[in-house]
């Protein structure tokens, strides 16, 4: 059976074509939170974020996989950008943690600071696209959030 993936991108519009404006996305997410968190709470809402995001990480990973983890990061970048996601850099990468940077964020970039960070699906997709390759669960947060006046968007993945 074919995944979910290649099911969603059929997309059949000849004349509007796969594109929609950011601010499209950004309704959809922010409206979509509102209820999640009436419905589930503020946590329950976030975690909901995540593991949506972590479960696409998982199955680009599957998509974009390297044996050599410097491509496959690279196959990752190369995604987020053509996507439009945003811009991977990574900030650091060591045994205890890998901080990958978003710069243009799909989510958060130009927004003013409004107190909090927001970006929960895209620390789920930066952690399932990591659990993919090291093929077990780790933990991640989002450590800095333009949403947050940080000036960045930012994902910590704990290594161990
Ligand atoms: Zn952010």
């Amino acid at each position: 059976m074919e995944n979910v993936l290649e099911q969603i991108s059929k997309v059949k519009r000849d004349k509007l074509g796969t594109d929609i404006p950011i601010v499209i996305f950004r309704a959809l997410r922010h409206f979509t939170s509102i209820y999640a968190s009436d419905l589930l709470g503020e946590k329950g809402a976030n975690i909901l974020f995540v593991n949506a995001g972590r479960t696409l990480g998982k199955e680009l990973g599957k998509v974009l996989y390297d044996q050599d983890i410097n491509r496959y990061l690279s196959n990752v970048s190369d995604f987020v950008k053509k996507e439009k996601i945003g811009i991977i850099n990574v900030a650091e990468f060591s045994d205890e943690k890998l901080v990958i940077q978003l710069d243009e964020c799909i989510t958060c970039a130009g927004m003013d600071n409004i107190g909090k960070r927001i970006c929960f699906f895209e620390v789920g997709l930066v952690l399932g696209i990591v659990e993919y390759y090291l093929g077990k669960k780790l933990s991640a947060f989002e450590s800095r959030c333009n949403a947050n006046g940080e000036g960045v968007c930012e994902v910590t993945v704990i290594l161990k």
